[in-house]
């Protein structure tokens, strides 16, 4: 609106000069003397005449001492017949030098400037309001386009260097790298370059930053969008978006388009009943038939990135397409303490943090983890206003991370402390005995998060494959806290709810995922079928009979039961190094893993 109203004045300053400067050269054309007609006649009559010019209606009368005057007539009329109506005589008009020119430019444009201004006031707001559509029109235009955001070296560049670990997945960029770089090396030997490369990994393993990283060492251009980013309100926008990318990119090649989270529209088609997924089919179809349109002169690679790999297009899969894949898995304990040393490097940690320690205590924690783990052990510091980060912040911020911040302000009555501290004790003497269960790393009645108490259990060493005695035991420790409840309270309270859950959840997977059990025998029961309705919703699809659904409830059933008469005996076999435990936690809330080594022997 400002906008407006500067073009206007604008607008009218100029105006304002124009017509001024035009009105002082036509005033300054006035400098002879003004006679009238009858006077001119006269002068005629007289022989004082020696020329007329006549301009129009002007006359302009040079006498014969070359002085000038000026005079007007009706335009009409002729000046000869006017003169003759005057009764002058023929010889002396012929004796007058008349000559008869142009229109004069000045007074021209000056009867027809009152007409001008209008017009050109008019004009110039068609003008601008044109313009002002067209804005609108531009905007619009817009739409269809991709917002790839062509990556820029206003962020603290990332290279391979910052990626920690995930060694296979760095290996295959940094061919991709070398591809764009130098293609001849490898279509000289009729090699085929790739057209895409699929991340596949967990939340927070690094994707993203793995990306970037490409784009900080390949020096081409690095499209970068994001799956969600293509879909739009309206059907057909994330068509054209995925059409103009491609066709920036072929300008652009070789270049490198990175698509984080593809998952948002490389989704199975053909299996939503929402609305939009007729939009996210058609721009996944166009994904397609761009990657298949690429010639092999065209050097563009496509990288995506997503977490669910299990809910792909097939179609995206096929060679040709994201023919490579990169799976990235969370970080092994090695790689968990190189990552921590690469977050550490911005950040004064205290000599006696070892980071090692803390890469064992976080099996299972993702990069993002790990990140997020020093992070908060430096908002810890800050607010106890200390220089450096030390040792112990760091080890809280683990627990943080898991089990979310301590709610000091969260005050259990003693009463629920005590159910609270036998309920933990349970988890811990259950896990203690048990050969196949993961030892006790921490017991505490300190409430994080949800949950009022808790037990920390970390595995010797990080695990890839879980065996059917570990479950049995895993369940076994996580009906203790409901065991003990029982055993020292004659009833359980709504804190051991979690507990069921996941115990019941483990019974479920072994019998009908991993088909560990006896009665039911190697098989899978039940088909996940993902419903693209309403984000996320997984259905389930039964592919056995209704006697089948009744084994399968009554193994659960024994699994949790066994597990239970488990815990319960061990509990009461020990119910004097049960009560030595709890003990201890009323009096000190925590007890670390040597402590309780200590209590246990
Ligand atoms: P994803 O895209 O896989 O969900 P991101 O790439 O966004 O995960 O990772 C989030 C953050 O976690 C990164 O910005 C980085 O700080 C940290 N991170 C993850 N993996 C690593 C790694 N391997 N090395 C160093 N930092 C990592
Ligand atoms: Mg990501
Ligand atoms: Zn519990």
């Amino acid at each position: 609106m400002k906008n407006i109203l500067k073009n206007f004045l604008i607008f009218f300053l100029i105006l304002a000069v124009v017509s001024t400067i035009l009105g002082f050269f036509s005033s300054q054309k006035e400098t002879t003397t003004e006679v009238s007609l009858a006077k001119v006649v006269q002068q005629v009559k007289d022989d004082q005449v020696k020329s007329i010019l006549v301009n129009g209606s002007e006359l302009t009368i040079t006498l014969q001492d070359d002085n000038k005057e000026a005079s007007k007539k009706e335009a009409s009329e002729s000046l000869t017949e006017l003169l003759k109506n005057y009764d002058v005589p023929t010889e002396k008009i012929s004796a007058i030098d008349i000559t008869v020119g142009e229109e004069p430019d000045g007074g021209m444009f000056m009867t027809i400037l009152p007409f001008i201004i209008p017009a050109l006031f008019i004009i110039g707001l068609i003008w601008f309001m044109m313009r002002q559509v067209q804005g609108v029109n531009n905007r619009a235009m817009t739409f269809g386009q991709s917002g790839a955001k062509l990556a820029d070296d206003k962020r603290k560049k990332v290279t391979f260097k910052d990626v920690a670990g995930a060694y296979e997945a760095k290996e295959d960029l940094k061919e991709i790298v070398e591809f764009l770089k130098q293609p001849k090396k490898f279509t000289s030997m009729g090699a085929k370059i790739p057209r895409g490369v699929l991340l596949l990994g967990a939340p927070g393993t690094g994707k993203t930053l793995l990306a970037r990283a490409v784009s900080g060492e390949a020096k081409v251009p690095f499209f970068h969008i994001s799956g969600s980013e293509f879909v739009e309100m309206f059907v057909g926008v994330g068509a054209s978006r995925v059409r103009d990318l491609f066709k920036k990119a072929k300008k652009a090649s070789p270049c490198l388009i990175f698509i984080d989270e593809i998952d948002a529209v490389g989704r199975q088609r053909g299996a939503g009943l929402g609305g939009s997924h007729d939009e996210r089919e058609q721009t996944l179809n166009q994904i397609l038939v761009e990657m298949d349109g690429f010639d092999n002169q065209t050097n563009v690679i496509v990288i995506a990135a997503t977490n669910r790999p299990d809910v792909l297009d097939p179609a995206l899969l096929r060679p040709g397409r994201f023919d490579r894949q990169v799976v990235i898995d969370l970080p092994d304990i090695k790689d968990r303490e190189a990552i921590l040393k690469i977050h550490a490097q911005d950040k004064p940690l205290e000599k006696d943090v070892d980071l090692n320690l803390v890469a064992q205590r976080t099996p299972g924690f993702s990069g993002a983890d790990l990140a997020n783990l020093l992070n908060e052990a430096a908002i810890l510091e800050a607010k106890a206003n200390k220089k450096n980060i030390g040792s112990l912040a760091v080890l809280d911020s683990i627990e943080r991370v898991l089990l979310g911040r301590e709610r000091k302000s969260h005050i259990l009555s003693d009463e629920e402390k005590k159910i609270t501290a036998y309920h933990e004790a349970g988890h811990a003497l259950v896990s203690h005995n048990l050969k196949h269960a993961d030892p006790v790393h921490k017991i505490s009645i300190i409430s994080r998060g949800q949950a009022a108490g808790y037990t920390i259990n970390l595995p010797k060493r990080d695990k890839k494959l879980q065996s059917y005695s570990e479950f049995i035991d895993s369940m076994a420790v996580l009906l203790g806290g409901f065991a003990a409840e029982k055993t020292f309270f004659g009833e359980v309270t709504t804190g051991a709810s979690n507990d069921l859950q996941r115990a019941t959840a483990t019974a479920r997977k072994i019998v009908t995922q991993f088909g560990m059990d006896e009665k039911l025998g190697p098989r899978t029961f039940g088909q996940k079928d993902e419903m693209v309705f309403l984000g996320r919703e997984i259905h389930e699809r039964r592919d056995y009979s209704e006697k089948t659904a009744e084994t399968i409830d009554q193994e659960i059933s024994n699994y949790i039961n066994e597990a239970l008469q488990t815990a319960l005996r061990l509990i009461k076999e020990q119910k004097n190094k049960m009560d030595k435990i709890a003990g201890v936690l009323l009096e000190k809330e925590t007890i670390e893993k040597e402590e309780f080594g200590k209590l246990m022997a």
